[in-house]
């Protein structure tokens, strides 16, 4: 079954609220699974923005169904894939396919020093085309759209691979010092490593840093040995690993951890 039918079919059996939050470029519905336990913290969970990084997809819907079964705190919207017709295009022409539907790389199109990093493209293609200004494609500004709609306190952003965890974007002072303890209290649940990425702008993650000043996560999920696009097999491997994030994430900002540890 393709990812675009296993998303269908998920939020079409999935009993909680869910919504479509608009449609993609070619038109397929960008799905939400929105699960409220409390009114504090409000997470934004994305992924599936890079097309063949879409194992993250199948994450995603696994942690909406626990936090739904299991979940305590907090509201937590699920954007499993934002990126639908990349992943159609990655499925069915070209394994290694990162961009939308015409060769925009999602995750430098945010107005957060657009077009600043270092392999940025100013040419559509497979990945890292930037686009014709920030915010051209339609998934992208639904999403920013979205984020500013439900106010987050966090995002998380799924990606593929590497097992590392990204979150600075020049933070100063408390907002570094937060944000920094936030992705050590991740890397501590699942083991995988902080890095800093100086080199790369436009993403999500630096549009909520910059513009929001909130915290937000970039998750590379998968080993860096495994090859593009990481197959099923490996999920619940990953899974595993990720499936106390939600947790450690609601604690933190539930106990503003940074105000006692880094
Ligand atoms: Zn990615």
């Amino acid at each position: 079954m393709r990812i675009i039918d296993k998303v269908s079919l998920f939020y079409q059996t999935f009993k909680g609220e869910k919504s479509i939050i608009g449609n993609s470029l070619f038109g397929l519905p960008i799905y939400c699974i929105t699960v409220r336990k409390s009114d504090f913290p409000i997470i934004v969970v994305q992924s599936g923005m890079h097309a063949r990084e879409h194992i993250t997809t199948l994450l995603s819907i696994r942690l909406a169904q626990d936090f739904y079964n299991f979940g305590r705190v907090g509201t937590v919207h699920f954007i499993p894939l934002i990126n639908p017709d990349g992943v159609c295009i990655c499925e069915n022409f070209n394994r290694l396919y990162k961009a939308n539907g015409r060769g925009v790389d999602l995750n430098v199109n945010f107005p957060a020093r657009w077009g600043m990093g270092e392999f940025n493209k100013i040419i559509s293609g497979d990945s890292d085309f930037i686009g014709e200004y920030p915010l051209s494609e339609k998934e992208s500004s639904l999403l920013c759209e979205y984020t500013l709609k439900v106010k987050p306190n966090m995002t998380v952003s799924y990606h593929a691979k590497g097992e590392e965890i990204y979150w600075e974007f020049g933070q100063k002072g408390n907002m570094r010092k937060r944000d920094k303890s936030i992705a050590n209290a991740v890397a501590r649940e699942t083991g995988y490593k902080v890095k800093l990425t100086p080199n790369s702008t436009g993403g999500y993650k630096d549009w909520c840093v910059q513009q929001l000043k909130i915290p937000a996560l970039t998750i590379e999920v998968g080993a860096d040995e495994l090859e593009h696009p990481i197959g099923e097999e490996y999920l619940d491997s990953i899974y595993q690993k990720n499936k106390g994030v939600l947790n450690v994430l609601t604690n933190a900002l539930t106990e503003k951890i940074w105000l006692k540890n880094l």
